[in-house]
């Protein structure tokens, strides 16, 4: 039952639910009603039984009184009474009492004379002794022979001894006369005298004929017997039975119908079929308004945990499951919102963690942004640093002037400016720049590093809004681009730092390894000139001697000055080491070298040092130079080369420059 109970169809427990209040509803007063109609019969059928038993109550009381004046009139005879004496009085008597009536005395000598329908009775009659015996018994009631009931009175005949008395007798009549007494047509009853569970008058019992002698239905002994009323069925009749107790073991059974309660069929069916069509009704709306959106609810949901976020659902209705519906949209499009999110989070935490260029790695994070959000166009615009110029990253939207754009009234130079992280919703202006570009609704987010902000990561429609979920999005992508960012810039930083000689801000030594290497390999692939030129500083420890170490620090950073504004910016100039420099210079010949190492030279001879105690001095240079392929058919071996003209510079007696193609053709100082 409770396993057909749970299987059953919402729709389907619904109509059964109803089906049983219908029955209830319908069957309870039935019910109620048979209760207190049986019951009402069961007090009714004891009333009559009392009646019936006090009518023959009065029946007897009138009997006495009439036997009283029998005795009184025997008491008045003189002589005093005897059988011949008696004789007519008594038949006088009978004559004038009802017929069947017994009238006698019963003489002191124990000698009885009657008197009774069919004239004097015989002294042998056994009814005699009955009525006797009853008399001397006390009884108010006797049994004959056959087992009728006769009522009985008596009276002691003053002065005399003797007794008079009458008998009469309940017959059929007697008994429908009380029966006639106790019933009406809207209210009948059934009478019986009954004796030793016998029938003891001959009548008509609950329409059939109750003959006397013979036994009555159990249920009427037990009424008898209990003297409780019962609920009997008596010849296919509900009846309620009652009895009274008489005398001489006789009592009075009084049955009175039961009348059934039942409903008129016509309503009860009209019940039944407006049930039935309840129930249809109500399968059908549980049905379409309850069931079939409950499904689609549930399949949505089911949907949910295999992240399918478009099954339908019951939206657009006003009810209890509308609401439920619509809340459970928007918990569904923030699920999809934070999935997506938090997807494309990672997604642009694996490109900013990859080793591409800055511009490979944004214009990704560029792409990954607008789509998560599906944006009309995203856009990183990053401002000026030590590293590199303003830039800008762009999707969607044509190109951009960053420092413009960021020093305008519009969203982006707002989101710029605001104090606080996480980006702003705005919409820009008919005027302003962004909406010229076609951006007219914008999320805006600072690159913010503390105090440090590195530019915007901004996403922008023609027209439609953005989220809330799109503006958290936006707010921790440009966090994540922000340390990013601010990762490069460090990187850089170091990098820089690494590769320059802190005194004289040139690149250093290891540096110039590096570059050499890296030139030497392209110049040899290609087979591109490359000159390389080696500088010593004349009588340095000389000057350290004179002015102080600070002095030669001072005297080197001016020299590395001249240096720098000597050479062009393709050529890298760097520390060698100590007061010794080098400049490597790619797609220059010799000759060029010696012009370029010249112009040094007469620039460093031309430089006043100040130095920090406000003397000035000059210090001049010996330069030495080798040119790819010119001097040699190995790169590598160009610093060498440089060196070994260096210090022919030296020994030809400083302040001069020598190439190594000098060499090669006799020697030519410059
Ligand atoms: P020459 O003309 O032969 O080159 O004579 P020089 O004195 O320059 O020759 P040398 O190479 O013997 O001396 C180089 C001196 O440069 C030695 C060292 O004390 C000094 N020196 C090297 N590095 C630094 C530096 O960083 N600061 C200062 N103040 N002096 C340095
Ligand atoms: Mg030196
Ligand atoms: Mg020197």
């Amino acid at each position: 039952m409770a396993a057909v109970w749970r299987r059953s169809s919402f729709s389907v427990k619904f109509a059964g639910v109803l089906l049983i209040t219908g029955l209830v509803i319908s069957a309870v007063p039935l019910w109620l009603s048979q209760n207190s109609t049986n019951s009402q019969s069961l007090d009714r059928a004891a009333d009559k039984a009392g009646v019936a038993a006090n009518l023959i109550q009065q029946q007897r009381a009138s009997l006495a009184g009439f036997t009283t004046g029998v005795a009184r009139q025997v008491a008045e005879l003189t002589p005093p009474a005897t059988y011949v004496a008696l004789e007519e009085p008594l038949k006088q008597d009978a004559s004038v009492n009802q017929t069947g009536d017994v009238v006698g005395v019963i003489l002191p000598d124990g000698g009885v004379v009657a008197y009774g329908a069919d004239g004097l009775v015989a002294q042998s009659d056994p009814l005699l002794l009955h009525l006797t015996d009853g008399v001397s018994a006390g009884r108010s009631m006797v049994a004959d022979d056959s087992g009728q009931p006769w009522l009985l009175a008596y009276s002691p005949v003053a002065g005399s001894g003797a007794v008079a008395f009458t008998g009469r007798q309940m017959t059929t009549t007697f008994i429908t006369a009380i029966d006639r007494n106790i019933a009406t047509t809207a209210d009948p009853a059934d009478l019986i005298v009954v004796r030793n569970g016998r029938i003891a008058v001959q009548t008509t019992f609950v329409g059939a004929a109750a003959n006397q002698g013979s036994g009555v239905a159990p249920s009427i002994h037990q009424a008898v017997s209990s003297g409780a009323p019962q609920l009997a069925t008596l010849n296919q009749t509900s009846v309620a039975l009652a009895a009274q107790p008489l005398s001489d073991g006789f009592s009075v059974a009084v049955a009175t119908p039961v009348s059934a309660v039942t409903a008129a069929v016509t309503p009860l069916l009209v019940l039944v079929a407006l049930i039935l069509l309840a129930m249809l009704i109500i399968v059908a709306v549980v049905q379409s308004e309850l069931q079939r959106p409950l499904r689609r609810l549930d399949r949505a949901v089911a949907a949910l945990g295999r992240s399918d976020f478009d099954a339908p659902l019951p939206l657009g209705r006003d009810d209890e499951l509308g609401r439920l519906a619509e809340t459970f949209d928007a918990m569904r499009t923030q699920l999809r919102a934070t999935i997506r999110a938090s997807a494309s989070r990672a997604a642009v935490a694996t490109e900013l963690s990859s080793s591409q260029p800055l511009e490979t790695t944004l214009s990704r994070v560029v792409n990954e942004l607008r789509s998560a959000v599906h944006a009309d166009s995203a856009l990183i615009l990053v401002t000026r640093s030590e590293m590199s110029d303003s830039f800008a990253i762009v999707e969607g939207v044509g190109p951009v002037d960053v420092d413009s754009c960021l020093a305008g009234d519009g969203p982006l130079g707002v989101g710029y400016r605001q104090d606080g992280g996480g980006a702003l919703l705005a919409s820009s202006t008919p005027s302003s720049r962004e909406a010229q570009l076609g951006m007219r609704e914008l999320c805006v987010s600072p690159l913010r590093i503390g105090a440090h902000v590195h530019g915007v990561l901004a996403v922008a429609n023609h027209s439609r809004a953005f989220l809330p979920s799109d503006v958290e999005l936006v707010g921790s992508l440009a966090e994540q681009v922000a340390l990013a960012l601010e990762r490069y810039r460090f990187l850089a930083m170091v990098q820089r730092q690494a590769s320059t000689d802190d005194l004289t801000g040139l690149y250093n030594h290891r540096f110039l390894v590096d570059y050499l290497g890296q030139q030497v390999a392209l110049a040899e692939r290609l087979n591109a000139p490359l000159a390389v030129l080696m500088l010593d500083i004349d009588f340095f420890k000389k000057l350290n001697d004179t002015h102080g170490h600070q002095a030669g620090d001072a005297a080197l950073a001016a020299f590395a000055q001249t240096l720098l504004h000597s050479v062009r910016t393709s050529d890298l100039a760097a520390r060698y080491g100590g007061e010794e420099f080098a400049v490597v210079m790619y797609n220059t010949g010799s000759s060029e070298a010696r012009l370029v190492a010249e112009k040094i030279r007469k620039a460093v001879s031309q430089t006043i040092i100040e130095l920090p105690d406000h003397s000035r001095l000059a210090v001049t240079v010996s330069i030495g130079g080798a040119a790819f392929p010119e001097d040699t058919s190995s790169a590598r071996e160009l610093l060498a080369l440089a060196d070994e003209a260096l210090y022919r510079a030296k020994g030809g007696g400083r302040d001069r420059t020598c190439m190594v193609s000098d060499d090669n053709h006799r020697g030519r100082a410059a």
